[in-house]
């Protein structure tokens, strides 16, 4: 009997054993493409040498030395990395263990630096439905996927949620895309009016959403509109790249595509590849600043932020990126993977969108492609959807709409950058035939 818990009790998943590449392989040698790097962390694919050895040579090196006494050279310069190529001035990097780690640690900053700028009476944050920013408290609290907050709400924060953007779903027929991003935009500052703009602390939104609606990025202009809203109020601007970060979407930032720079940045996944957890909260000198000017302490820590170990791995993975400009190769292999899926599947009619930006693509699964009616909770599409590729070698991340009829089942694609033109297609191919087998 194993003694590991299992996050589905009653269907224990295989053991994986090896990695290489775009592949996984079970203790039964089956291989399986990973078309989604786990939930979009494996932009290197695995078993990737460099990063292995850098690893290896920190491990041997220094394993461990607590930030309470030291900083360590890895951790410094993968804030000097980060730093010279994140836009605007998010040129203070604090390091965590993951993505929840990360938003909290956002959502603590942006309180702290209020109170420590003389308005402690900003404390409201919004963000927005159809979102996931975390499975902690706070970040759950400020994620707005219905189902994932159901059993825990009595223990949340208030979180005052406004619609995605949505194209899809929530674009009238006679709006333009500019329109509709403005009105989406403007559901923002109404709530800052209606709750008081100076109790306001902070707006936070992924740039693309990923897990709850399968990489939907906005309009252009809805983040601009954003900005802007932010700056007359005084609200921070809080953008989670934990899922679309890192190169994913063919900017080594998903926000420089919307032309705009947050105060606080979160990203995680891709910054460690697989190769060890790390996350991080980037802000600007002026947040900083207020914090070195005021009680310089930020109160707020965990045991293993800036752990040389994992550091190091991310080091070595954003190196690697820029060195061989393979943020560049996931736009245009992303071109491709949506080039493949439109060709596939763009006439399917359970097929309602396709969507995406580089190496995040989604795919949204409707009963009725013409009235855009999502499937049935009951049908427990997504689940099957995902058991059928599994079965087939293919790691997939489908999900559920949010079983409110607000959006459809979806798949979310996120393969390493460094697929092949035949592992896409073998890609398309196993997931269009699991799509076909799960309806
Ligand atoms: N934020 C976003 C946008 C995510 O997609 C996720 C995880 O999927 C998180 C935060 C939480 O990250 P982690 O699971 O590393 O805590």
């Amino acid at each position: 009997m194993s003694h590991v818990f299992p996050r589905h009790t009653h269907k224990p998943p295989p053991t994986a054993v090896r990695g290489a590449g775009c592949y996984l392989y079970d203790a039964d040698g089956k291989a399986y493409l990973d078309g989604s790097g786990g939930a979009a962390v494996s932009c290197l694919g695995h078993g990737d040498a460099e990063i292995i050895a850098a690893v290896q040579e920190q491990t041997a090196q220094l394993a461990f030395a607590h930030t309470g006494f030291f900083t360590s050279d890895p951790a410094e310069e993968l804030a000097d990395l980060l730093a010279e190529h994140a836009p605007g001035d998010l040129n203070r990097v604090y390091f965590v263990s993951g993505g929840s780690e990360a938003t909290e640690a956002a959502l603590k900053l942006a309180r702290q630096y209020f109170v420590e700028t003389g308005q402690p009476q900003r404390r409201h944050v919004i963000a927005r439905q159809q979102s996931y920013h975390g499975n902690t408290l706070g970040a759950l609290a400020a994620g707005g996927n219905a189902w994932r907050r159901a059993q825990f709400a009595p223990l949340l924060m208030d979180v005052h949620h406004i619609a995605p953007c949505y194209e899809y779903m929530l674009r009238a027929e006679d709006e333009s895309a500019e329109a509709y991003g403005l009105r989406a935009a403007q559901e923002l500052e109404d709530t800052i009016l209606r709750l008081g703009p100076d109790s306001v602390m902070a707006f936070m939104a992924e740039p693309v959403v990923g897990a709850t609606l399968g990489a939907v990025p906005a309009v252009d202009g809805y983040f601009k509109r954003i900005r802007e809203i932010c700056d007359t109020y005084g609200v921070l601007l809080i953008l989670d790249e934990v899922m679309c970060g890192m190169g994913r979407t063919g900017h080594l930032f998903a926000c420089e595509a919307d032309g705009v720079t947050p105060d606080i940045l979160c990203i995680a996944k891709g910054l460690g590849a697989g190769y060890q957890p790390i996350g991080a909260m980037l802000c600007t000198g002026a947040i900083y600043d207020a914090i070195k000017d005021g009680s310089g302490f930020f109160q707020h820590g965990h045991t293993y932020l800036g752990h040389p170990v994992a550091t190091a791995a991310g080091r070595a993975v954003v190196r690697k990126l820029l060195r061989d400009d393979l943020v560049a190769r996931a736009a245009w292999q992303g071109d491709r993977l949506s080039a493949a899926l439109t060709e596939r599947l763009g006439q399917h009619p359970h097929v309602g969108d396709l969507r995406g930006r580089g190496m995040f693509q989604g795919i949204e699964l409707v009963q009725d492609r013409e009235i855009k009616q999502p499937f049935a909770p009951e049908h427990g599409l997504a689940g099957k959807v995902k058991a059928a590729a599994f079965e087939a070698g293919l790691i997939c991340y489908p999900m559920s709409g949010t079983r409110d009829g607000k959006n459809g089942d979806h798949v979310l694609l996120a393969p390493p950058f460094i697929i092949s033109d035949a592992e896409i297609d073998e890609l398309v191919d196993k997931l269009s035939g699991a799509i076909d087998h799960a309806i």
